[in-house]
C-alpha cells in the first residue's frame, strides 16, 4: 500500500467517511473506495450509508444525487470541474419548453441530470433500469431526457411505447463509430462485442450485447467465451482486465475516456477528506422534489 492510500484510509476512519467511486474513475481510486459501481448501485449505497461524510469520486450530478438521498450527511466532490457534459445539455428552462411541446406525457429523466431538472420530472432512471422504469409507467408515450440514444434504445426494447427524446447525448460514447465496430469484428472474429446504450444506434445495432455498465460486467463474468470487445468508457475495460485475467479484452478504440470522470486523483481524494472540500449543497425545495423523482425509481 503506498503512502497516500494509507493516509486516505486513516482519514476515512477518523472522520467516519465512505468513498463511493464510479467505475469510470481512474482505477487506482478503487484501492481506497468502499463501494465501486455504476450510478444505480452508488445511489443505493448513498441512501443506505451511516457514515458522516460521503466522498463522491464521480461527477457533479452523482454527488448531488447522494446529497438528495442523504441530506444529513456531508457530501464532498473532490474536483468541482467534474461535470457531466450530457447532464449539462438540459436546464430547467429547456426542460419546461420540451414538456410544453408534449403536454400530459410522463417525463423520465436519466440520472445523468441536475437536481433542478429532476425536480420537475416524474421519475428517474439509470441505464440499468431505464427499460423497466419506462414500462412501469403503463403509458403508450413517455418523454425521455437528456439522452436521446438511451431513450430510443429503450423504445426499441418495448412494444407499443413511443419514447419522445430530448436531443442530449454523451460525447464520449458518440466517439464510437460503426467503422470501429466493423474493424473490431474483422480483427477479432471470435470476440463478443458489448456496447452501452448511450452509443449511437448505428453502433448498438452492430453489437452482440447492449447493456449498462453493470450488465456488461455481469455478462462478461458469466460468459464462457474468452474474448470481448468493450464499447464503453475505458474504466469498464480496465476493471474487467484486472478482475478477469483469464479472459482477453479489447477496448473499442484507443483512449476512450470521459475526461470529466478522470479528473480525480488519489491526491484529490486525500485533500477532499482532509479539508472537507468541496461540499455539495442542494436547495431544500429542489431537493425535496428531486428526492421524490429518485425515490420512485429506487
Ligand atoms: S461518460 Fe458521458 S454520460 Fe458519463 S459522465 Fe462522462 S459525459 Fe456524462
Amino acid at each position: 500500500m503506498n503512502e497516500i492510500t494509507e493516509k486516505i484510509k486513516k482519514l476515512k476512519q477518523e472522520k467516519n467517511a465512505v468513498i463511493l467511486a464510479h467505475c469510470y474513475q481512474n482505477i487506482e481510486i478503487d484501492e481506497v473506495a468502499d463501494y465501486v459501481g455504476d450510478s444505480l448501485y452508488l445511489s443505493q449505497m448513498a441512501a443506505k450509508t451511516d457514515a458522516d461524510i460521503i466522498v463522491f469520486a464521480g461527477v457533479y450530478f452523482m454527488a448531488q444525487t447522494a446529497k438528495i438521498l442523504s441530506p444529513d450527511k456531508k457530501v464532498l466532490l473532490p474536483r468541482m470541474e467534474s461535470g457531466c457534459l450530457m447532464a449539462d445539455m438540459i436546464n430547467l428552462e429547456q426542460l419546461r419548453e420540451f414538456k410544453s411541446k408534449h403536454p400530459n406525457i410522463p417525463t423520465v429523466c436519466y440520472i445523468n441530470s441536475t437536481a433542478e431538472v429532476k425536480s420537475e420530472c416524474d421519475i428517474c432512471c439509470t441505464s440499468s433500469n431505464a427499460k423497466n422504469v419506462v414500462a412501469s409507467l403503463k403509458s403508450d408515450k413517455a418523454l425521455f431526457l437528456p439522452d436521446t440514444y438511451l431513450g430510443k434504445w429503450v423504445e426499441s426494447q418495448l412494444d407499443g411505447v413511443e419514447v419522445i427524446t430530448y436531443p442530449g447525448y454523451c460525447p464520449t460514447h458518440l466517439r464510437i463509430k460503426p467503422e470501429d465496430m466493423l474493424s473490431m469484428r474483422k480483427n477479432h472474429p471470435d470476440a463478443i462485442i458489448l456496447a452501452h446504450p448511450e452509443c449511437h444506434k448505428s453502433v448498438t445495432d452492430l453489437a452482440d450485447f447492449v447493456g449498462s455498465t453493470k450488465e456488461i460486467m455481469n455478462y462478461v463474468k458469466e460468459s464462457d467465451k474468452k474474448q470481448f470487445v468493450i464499447a464503453t468508457e475505458k474504466g469498464v475495460y480496465d476493471r474487467l482486465k484486472r478482475d478477469l485475467p483469464d479472459k482477453e479484452f479489447f477496448l473499442i478504440k484507443e483512449n476512450l475516456i470521459c475526461p470529466n470522470m478522470k479528473w480525480n486523483t488519489l491526491e484529490d481524494i486525500y485533500n477532499s477528506l482532509k479539508y472537507e472540500q468541496h461540499e455539495i449543497t442542494v436547495d431544500e425545495e429542489i431537493a425535496r422534489k428531486a428526492h421524490k423523482c429518485i425515490e420512485r425509481m429506487l
